[in-house]
């Protein structure tokens, strides 16, 4: 990366962060110029006072004295100020670039989110959110301090160079230290370069391959410390796996161990090299000093200049060139957030109904997942009638769930059209559109906050609504016996929580769609974790809990569809056969043949 491209992105990241903290620039800016004053003041003033007392004049030494205390003390504290103020800044982003970017994952197409790439940049983004913003902040801070501490260097050596009376006698009296230490300068910003760059590239791969290691470990511990998973691991041994996958992590770990070890060799190397620059420019000093061409006081002053301008500069360097190899890496977060992938949001606002009247067609909708090329719904049309309940059924793979996420917009359609009350859905606004829909998917997600917050999900939860919606799944009583009732907490990750059984947590996902009085209730297979009365219950109570809304209901199960007004048959993404129980029953097709092989295995 040139110096240009280094500062574009210098740039941007500090754009980033100035949207939401104002004094960033000033921070950067007054930092470091007080930081770099304090040894200037120091030079100048302490070779002021040693040749002011060596040549009587006290007064002179006084004064200097006295700018010394009082600016020492004034850059001390801006400089501790906006140190401070920086790393307040530095933790904030890092919380704001959380929020954004954890917004933008839930804003963005479903399709886009479910593809490899970007979960990769995601994990990526979570990275480097976790470490390097801190470390980005503090990075570009050391880089101006350095910056301004090789300039002030060099201009005090200018000066002091300039003001000396050369004459030929030999090299330590002549202008020929001039040349020779920009010689000593230029040599060591191209080693200072070449080291950095070299480790900087090293710390990008450091960082990639932190990435993976740590992307493993977060599994592994997800895993090993799940609930879920600790009956399968002791059950089917899985210990020596997990064993030996966790040692296979540990060997990325050894690798970073050496990359690391290479670095810190690089880094010796480096100062090395600087470190014989600044004996070179010592020895310049002495030679001045010993023809008597500067004062005692000047050679504090140059030795002070000559160290500051080389360990600055040194600095400087390594850091930048460091930095610019991986600072690409580090600004994922903000192509991320800056990346567009919201392409079929619309901004046609949900006509409100109270009667609920709103109706969807399927137009000749057929559907591919991205990236397959197998077309897994085929030409489907379909109109749902207000107030209807609709069955969806089919084998496992027929297209069930594809459909329901396509009326979801969680997908376009490759072909087709879908509408609502005879507008495309892609032409509105997504979040409305979402709202006229409760969904239970078969994999749906409870979370370890309270019973009160998992069915109200997210909104204000009014507790009349929440216990209504848990009557209607027949889970009341069981919450009203929990010593926190609706404020029990579920699960233990959060401390103590307590533990649903399969069969109640689908109940309880349930209730949450209820409790969204959606005018469309889309249940997915929502008996498949409840023991047959239970089932049988949802069946029977099925009008009272949709309460007269459009409701379709997935399964495999054919029987369990008897209750519904219309029964589609999906097979291999197809619509089969559409009709009530009866009328299909009466038909020789895959309804009553799968009904008849169903009903020899599970017995009715
Ligand atoms: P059903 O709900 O009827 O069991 P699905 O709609 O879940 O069936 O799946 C229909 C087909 O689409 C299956 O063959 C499945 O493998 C495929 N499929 C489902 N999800 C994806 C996905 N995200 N990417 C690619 N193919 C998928």
């Amino acid at each position: 990366m040139n110096f240009c491209d280094f500062l574009k992105k210098v740039f941007r990241f500090l754009n980033m962060a100035q949207v939401e903290h104002r004094k960033i620039y000033l921070i950067f800016l007054f930092g470091p110029a007080a930081s770099c004053a304090v040894p200037v003041v120091h030079m100048v003033c302490y070779a002021g006072i040693l040749d002011g007392m060596l040549t009587g004049r006290l007064e002179y030494a006084v004064r200097q004295l006295l700018w010394l205390l009082g600016l020492t003390f004034v850059c001390g504290l801006t400089t501790k100020g906006c140190w401070h103020a920086l790393e307040v800044v530095s933790e904030s982003c890092r919380d704001t670039v959380w929020q954004r970017t954890a917004d933008k994952a839930f804003r963005m197409d479903y399709e886009e989110y479910e593809k490899k790439e970007t979960l990769d940049r995601i994990r990526r983004v979570r990275q480097s959110q976790r470490a390097d913003i801190r470390r980005y902040f503090l990075h570009i801070y050391h880089v101006i301090e350095m910056g301004l501490y090789t300039l002030s260097a060099l201009i005090l050596l200018l000066f002091m160079f300039a003001g000396v009376d050369h004459d030929n006698r030999n090299f330590f009296t002549s202008w020929q230290g001039i040349p020779f230490l920009v010689l000593a300068s230029a040599i060591m910003m191209i080693a200072g370069r070449r080291v950095g760059a070299r480790s900087g590239k090293l710390t990008e791969q450091m960082m990639k391959k932190s990435e993976e290691a740590e992307g493993l470990r977060v599994y592994y511990t997800g895993f090993v410390h799940a609930l879920e998973s600790a009956m399968d691991i002791r059950i089917f041994h899985m210990q020596k796996l997990l064993w030996k996958k966790c040692t296979d992590t540990g060997r990325i770990e050894d690798e970073l161990w050496e990359d690391g070890k290479k670095i810190s060799l690089l880094q010796g190397l480096f100062h090395l090299i600087s470190g014989i620059g600044t004996l070179c420019a010592y020895v310049l000093i002495v030679g001045k000093a010993w023809y008597g061409v500067i004062s005692v006081g000047d050679v504090l002053l140059y030795i002070g200049a000559i160290d500051m301008f080389f360990t600055s500069l040194s600095r400087m360097l390594y850091t930048y060139s460091s930095m610019s190899g991986s600072l690409s890496y580090v600004l994922t977060f903000a192509d991320f957030i800056g990346s567009g992938y919201m392409h079929y949001d619309g901004t046609l606002p949900i006509e409100k109904r109270d009667d609920g009247e709103y109706e969807l067609e399927l137009e000749h909708v057929s559907f591919s997942y991205p990236d397959t090329d197998r077309e897994v719904l085929h030409d489907i049309s379909l109109k749902f009638r207000v107030g209807e309940k609709l069955a969806l059924v089919g084998q496992n793979g027929a297209g069930k769930t594809t459909l329901i996420k396509l009326l979801c917009r969680l997908y376009e359609p490759t072909q087709g059209r879908i509408l609502l009350n005879g507008v495309d859905i892609s032409l509105y606004d997504y979040a409305e559109y979402t709202s006229i829909f409760s969904v239970v998917f078969q994999d749906f997600g409870l979370l370890a906050f309270s019973i009160k917050d998992n069915v109200a999900a997210g909104e204000d939860g009014e507790e009349e609504r929440v216990w209504e919606a848990l009557e209607k799944v027949e889970l009341a009583e069981r919450v009203r016996r929990l010593p926190g009732q609706l404020d029990s907490r579920l699960f233990h990750e959060n401390g103590d929580g307590i533990s649903l059984s399969g069969g109640e947590a689908q109940k309880l996902a349930i209730a949450r769609a209820l409790y969204k009085n959606a005018p469309f209730v889309i249940l997915d297979e929502p008996a498949s974790a409840l023991d047959p009365i239970a089932e049988a219950q949802v069946y029977e109570n099925f009008d009272r809990l949709v309460n007269g809304k459009t409701a379709i209901y997935i399964s495999h199960r054919m029987s369990s569809c008897q209750f519904c007004d219309r029964i589609l048959v999906l097979d291999e993404g197809r619509i089969a056969q559409q009709g009530t129980h009866a009328e299909l029953m009466a038909q020789d097709g895959v309804y009553a043949r799968l009904y008849q092989a169903q009903a020899r295995h599970y017995g009715y």
